[in-house]
């Protein structure tokens, strides 16, 4: 066994679940519910995987396909500003915890230079959304 944990081992299918049963059954971003089966969970990265994010479940959350898509590689902040212009909870101070989870995680683990820099950066402007 190596040092990595359960969950890097589990496929991409099995680590949404998980996601799943530890975030609750909706979309991360507008909140909409996935258990009546109208809309399918998928997995989105925080650290967008083009800037260095990695696929651990600590840089994953469940999004609706549409939110998904709609924010492509769109930065952390700047999609938050559009989540608050539609209407969806807006969350800035849960997603820079959800970083602070991430950046332990790269710590322990090591590597993910590009990774640290988005957070270190996405980190500055998250806190000037939070009150
Ligand atoms: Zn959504």
């Amino acid at each position: 066994m190596s040092s990595t944990t359960t969950h890097d081992r589990l496929d991409k299918r099995r680590r949404l679940q998980a996601i799943l049963s530890r975030d609750g059954p909706q979309c991360f971003w507008c909140a909409v519910p996935f258990d009546d089966g109208s809309r399918v969970a998928t997995t989105e990265h925080l650290v967008p995987r083009l800037k260095g994010g990695p696929s651990w479940m600590e840089n994953e959350v469940a999004a609706c396909k549409p939110c998904n898509q709609r924010r492509g590689h769109t930065a952390l902040g700047a999609w938050l500003v559009q989540c608050q212009q539609r209407g969806y909870p807006s969350r800035p101070a849960e997603v820079l915890s959800r970083l602070a989870a991430l950046s332990a995680a790269i710590e322990r683990r090591g590597g993910q230079r590009r990774a640290r820099r988005y957070i270190a950066s996405q980190n500055r402007r998250l806190r000037k959304m939070t009150p």
